[in-house]
């Protein structure tokens, strides 16, 4: 028996974080020993084509296999790479290379919280993951050249044994005893081959080298089950192939269709539905690697909702390393599916360290540029398609542009879309083409439908010049347009707005006269309804209308109806301005009751407001007075 020797502190601290990891994804060991033994078969291939050995390697002989063995526990992952010389079993498995990860984890040792999960989770560790579920290890290595095999074997913590053993050729063959069963921890599904197999597609479907296993299947056996024979099974052994090894975003795309890419994006992406859009690329220079986006056709049931996470998949030269990588994207374009695979990543880099990482960032900036260069393409080329696409994620396009202050803005007006006057919905860009010669500004009015909004009375004055007026239905919109301010030097007016723009001096001096000459009636009605509005005035927008509600200030009714509906938000309120149609015969009547009878003239504010307000489709103060006053006059 060989003498046991200690792992090195850091290994062994490592191993231990293993070893009593309560990570859920456990899982990942799997990946982890495929991948070195890739590595292992890549390096192998790299060593004979630049010795010349003898001993032609070919890449087509190279396979990994795995075996499970239920009654004893076990399972084998062999490769027949570069194998390890006993001191390589010593210096690579005893001692924790100095990979990015493990780094991480000693600056953060002192955080417990921060360790475990994140590390494991998103990167994994490499060989020692496997002591997440196997309660022995045992690592048989012959390195190619040589004629002698060696032992490598460890419980865990205690330390490890290194041996002479017997191997037939060169590669590793790892054998893992696994875990009994706990409460918690159902360990046995690891030696279950439908387990298994769906773990080698889910990590390491792009593995360039076979991942074999032997596959019971059950058959008929033959002469059975035909000519009134009773069928009889019997059990057939079959060497399946669990991954597909080339990733199809390594195929060109003259190789794929439409289908290839669907049929990938359901599987992967658990969507019942075909994509809206798939984006298909391969960059180089600055930043190297291949992309396969998608844009889903409908958004998934919570991505308006705090669970939702955005994130492409990422790959270091076909493994996955991460599953859900925000920072490729950002959060305007949370709703793109898909995945990166870069070469210039390393496989074990922890998240943290990946957020910092110059090429990471360099990606993600090239990602958002392609899928807004793809979707400005869809608008022109597919408007139907497109229209269909903001529909259901407009809305965090117009968040993106209101988030950032406009910040955004040069990089995401021009894939706005709104409803508009015209019927339809319109880019910016088409409505301003179509603005008439004396138009100043981008007119739009808001409400919660089209229907709504096109009764609005304050949209008469501007409708009548014949300009157009975009609706805004959603809630974002208005707060996104005030954000923007203006479209080259256009601004954004909305219709209930102070100064339209619109009436000649002459009409404005006119009003002006008639509303000072009855000032005494605006300032009580206005004091009937302190609290309510801060101004009743004469309008100079109604034509047909009695009254309408408008606002002074930055925050208009619109908004603050939507600030209202939002947790903490009941204090957000709109300078109100009650506007009274100075060509409508209630203003006449406002006049003269205001000599004869005062306190109708109040009621009449009253009322007038509430009316104004219901337009508005804001709920009003009091429904019960309301209409009690109303029937009052009606039975007059
Ligand atoms: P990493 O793969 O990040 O270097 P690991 O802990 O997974 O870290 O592995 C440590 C080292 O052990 C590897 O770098 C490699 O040299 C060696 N090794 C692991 N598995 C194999 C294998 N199947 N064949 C040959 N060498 C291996």
């Amino acid at each position: 028996m060989s003498e046991t020797k200690e792992f090195k502190a850091e290994s062994k601290r490592l191993l231990e974080m293993m070893i009593n990891s309560i990570y859920t994804h456990k899982e990942i060991f799997l990946r982890e020993l495929i991948s070195n033994a890739s590595d292992a078969m890549d390096k192998l291939y790299f060593k004979s084509m630049s010795d010349n050995s003898a001993e032609a390697v070919t890449r087509s002989d190279m396979e990994i296999k795995i075996e499970s063995d239920k009654d004893a526990r076990r399972l084998t992952i062999s490769d027949n790479g570069i194998g390890m010389t006993a001191e390589e079993l010593e210096n690579n498995l005893g001692t924790i290379a100095q990979s990015g990860s493990f780094a991480f984890k000693k600056e953060n040792e002192n955080n417990e919280k921060t360790g475990d999960v994140d590390i494991i989770g998103q990167f994994g560790v490499g060989f020692y993951s496997a002591f997440m579920v196997a309660k022995r290890v045992t690592v048989i290595s012959k390195a190619f050249g040589s004629d002698k095999a060696f032992m490598w074997q460890s419980e865990g913590v205690d330390g490890y044994t290194i041996s002479e053993a017997e191997k037939d050729s060169h590669g590793t063959v790892i054998s893992l005893e696994i875990k009994d069963n706990t409460e918690e921890e159902n360990y046995d599904e690891f030696l279950t081959p439908y387990k298994i197999k769906e773990l080698v597609r889910k990590y390491s479907d792009y593995i360039r080298y076979p991942i074999k296993m032997d596959v019971e299947h059950e058959r008929l056996k033959e002469g059975t089950g035909v000519d009134g024979v009773d069928p009889e099974y019997e059990k057939e052994v079959v060497a399946e192939t669990l991954n597909s090894m080339i990733p199809i975003w390594k195929k060109s795309k003259s190789e794929l269709k439409d289908e290839d890419y669907n049929q990938f994006y359901k599987d992967k992406f658990y969507d019942y539905t075909d994509p809206l859009l798939h984006i298909h690329s391969r960059t180089e220079g600055t930043a190297t690697y291949s992309a396969l986006l998608y844009i889903p056709e409908k958004a998934p049931y919570d991505y308006y909702s705090k669970s939702f996470e955005k994130g492409l998949q990422l790959y270091s030269s076909g493994v996955m390393i991460m599953e859900k990588c925000g920072d490729l994207l950002p959060d305007y374009f949370s709703f793109v599916k898909g995945l990166v695979d870069s070469e210039d990543l390393s496989l074990n880099i922890s998240r943290e360290m990946l957020q910092h990482d110059r090429q990471l960032k360099v990606i993600a900036k090239s990602i958002e540029k392609s899928v807004k260069n793809e979707l400005k393409k869809l608008q022109k080329n597919d408007r139907e398609k497109y229209e269909k696409f903001f529909e259901t994620f407009g809305t965090q396009i117009k968040y993106g542009i209101y988030e950032s202050y406009g910040t955004n803005k040069a990089e995401l007006q021009d894939l706005l879309m709104f409803k508009t006057s015209n019927g339809g919905m319109t880019t910016l860009e088409e409505y301003v083409s179509r603005m008439k010669e004396d138009q100043q500004f981008i007119y739009f009015a808001s409400g919660s439908s089209v229907s709504r909004i096109e009764s609005l009375p304050q949209t008469e004055l501007v409708r009548d010049k014949g300009f157009e007026i975009l609706y805004l239905t959603d809630h974002v919109d208005e707060f996104c347009l005030q954000m923007m301010h203006d479209l080259d030097g256009k601004e954004y007016k909305s219709v209930s707005a102070d100064d339209l723009g619109l009436e000649s001096e002459e009409e404005k001096q006119e009003i002006q006269k008639e509303q000072e000459d009855n000032q005494s009636l605006f300032d009580f009605m206005t004091e009937k309804l302190a609290g309510k509005v801060k101004a009743v005035k004469l309008s100079q927008r109604l034509k047909n209308h009695p009254v309408c509600i408008t606002s002074e200030g930055a925050l208009s009714v619109e908004m603050e109806k939507v600030l209202s509906a939002m947790p903490n938000g009941e204090g957000a309120k709109a300078q109100k301005v009650l506007e009274i149609n100075p060509n409508h015969p209630i203003f006449a009547k406002l006049k003269s009751l205001y000599e004869s009878d005062k306190d109708k003239a109040g009621d009449y504010a009253d009322i007038l407001y509430s009316q104004a307000l219901l337009i508005e489709g804001m709920p009003i103060e009091d429904p019960v007075g309301f209409s009690n006053k109303i029937c009052e006059f009606l039975a007059e």
